[in-house]
């Protein structure tokens, strides 16, 4: 087995005990990307020559006997939509195609401090909008299952390198699914925390009353493992829930016996694939067998969470974009003769057409006059949806449901409709809009040989209830066999 192949805990033990050094798992990475990423497109840009400095630092402190952290050394990949200091935070937007970011996300931080070590940014849709990366304004990625299909989006570069052994492991961020579809689509694990549970600090703002970070990853150990980094209360993120740290990997217990899990009937039905279908029924059996109680429910107002998502999101986008102005930093048009050219040229040229869409949507939803008919009664929708999840909450432990309607879908299948794409995230937007976590585990292939994956919701900061079912599905069944065949594209 090749390093590029493990999983990071794998790794921690490997450096741990000197088996290996940090060097030779960051080349290992170098050298994967080398050869597959030409075809994969997962990364805007790596670092190669700041990661291996750090690495080989890494290994001098271990050898010197210094105290050093169990995650010192061990590679990991980030959405270029969060800051590294003096690195490209790009967005995947020509209109912050050179900017350098001058601070560090409060993740990164965290990262820092256990001395991890940077391979590169990855690839998303421009500022997150989008669930294929069809809408990066460099480059799709490509779903290493198949070449020809997207990895999803927005996080489909953070969740393609996982899957093609590009990185261990990754963060991505999740407004309406962009950490979750990805990971579904292409096989690995991705977990979005409860909202207020991970600083947004040095995220780029999409919609921050959704937007949340969390890790992609090769299993559910390595999920718990990279949470623990992750949470924490941050000053800089008045959203930022004050808790006591806690251990997730606690939660890593394989048993669920006496667990009760609510199967919502209305994303079993017309719209999901009958192979998606049939996939989370054999998941929901499995856990039957295993001891939770599984029982049908209903959510009913979860049909009206994408138009409620729709609206709130992209006014929020609107407000969060309107920085953009080509005046203190990114795209700056050289077609100006005044003031107000520099706006409306910067933008327009500096903009891609799905994030201009958003920002129009959302201009008019809080508009005078629409304000109380869109925006106002989204936020309404948005409490009653909340209140039929507390009512299910009061009953179940967890519900179980599909990730993605369908497995990946092939390159300008969904691109020239919005509508039939913004479909794609009808089992992943309801938990964004009640703010709860939910995680995407990959459970079994398609007769196409994609990957199909359940999603976990759990109660508000909850996220041990998640894990451990998580884990407990992981630890008796076998998906972690299957690997990425890289066929079709044209190699
Ligand atoms: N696909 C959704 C959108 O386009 C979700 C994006 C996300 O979670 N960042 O808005």
């Amino acid at each position: 087995m090749e390093l590029y192949e493990f999983t990071a805990h794998e790794l921690m033990d490997k450096l741990a005990s000197g088996e290996v050094t940090s060097e030779e798992v960051t080349k290992s990475y170098f050298d994967r990307i080398k050869e597959k990423d030409g075809i994969v497109k997962a990364y805007v840009s790596t670092l190669e020559e700041s990661a291996l400095e750090k690495a080989r630092k890494v290994d001098e402190d271990r050898k010197a006997g210094k105290p050093v952290s169990k995650y010192a050394g061990i590679p990991i990949g980030i959405k270029d939509n969060m800051c590294i200091t003096g690195t490209r935070t790009t967005c995947s937007s020509k209109m912050l195609e050179n900017f350098v970011a001058p601070y560090n996300a409060t993740v990164i931080e965290n990262l820092n401090k256990e001395d991890m070590v940077y391979l590169g940014k990855l690839n998303l849709d421009e500022f997150a909008m989008g669930s294929s990366t069809e809408n990066s304004a460099f480059f799709p990625t490509k779903n290493p299952w198949d070449l020809d299909r997207v990895p999803g989006g927005s996080s489909g570069g953070s969740a393609a390198a996982v899957a093609a052994d590009l990185a261990p492991w990754t963060l991505g961020s999740d407004t309406g699914g962009s950490i979750r579809q990805p990971a579904s689509l292409c096989g690995v694990v991705g977990f979005k925390p409860t909202y207020g549970l991970v600083s947004r600090y040095g995220l780029v703002a999409f919609a921050s009353s959704l937007d949340q970070i969390g890790p992609l990853t090769k299993d559910v150990t390595d999920s718990a493992l990279l949470l623990n980094l992750l949470v924490g209360h941050d000053e800089k993120d008045s959203t930022s829930m004050d808790f006591e740290k806690k251990d997730y990997t606690k939660a890593l217990v394989n048993d669920v016996k006496g667990m009760k899990i609510g199967l919502p009937k209305e994303y079993l039905r017309e719209g999901v694939n009958e192979e998606v279908r049939e996939a989370v029924l054999a998941v929901a059996k499995k856990y039957e067998e295993l001891g939770a109680t599984i029982e049908e429910c209903s959510f009913d107002v979860g049909k009206y969470a994408t138009s409620v998502y729709y609206v709130i999101a992209d006014a929020e986008a609107s407000s969060n974009l309107g920085r953009f102005d080509g005046i203190r930093y990114g795209y700056r048009s050289e077609k100006f003769e005044n003031l107000k050219d520099i706006y409306r040229n910067s933008r327009s040229e500096g903009f891609g057409p799905e994030v201009k869409r958003r920002i129009m949507v959302g201009t008019y939803v809080l508009s005078s006059g629409y304000y109380d008919a869109y925006y106002k009664k989204a936020q309404k929708v948005r409490t009653v949806i909340n209140k039929a999840y507390n009512e299910l909450f009061e009953k179940y432990d967890l519900l179980l449901t599909p990730v993605s309607p369908t497995t990946a879908f092939k390159f300008g299948e969904k691109s020239e409709n919005p509508i039939e794409m913004y479909l794609a995230d009808i089992c992943t937007v309801p938990v964004n809009i009640g703010g709860l976590p939910g995680i995407s585990v990959p459970c079994s292939l398609d007769s196409k040989g994609l990957p199909i994956s359940f999603q976990l919701i759990g109660k508000a900061f909850d996220e041990e209830t998640i894990l451990k079912a998580a884990y407990t599905y992981e630890q008796n069944t076998n998906f972690r066999e299957n690997k990425p065949t890289f066929k079709g594209g044209n190699n």
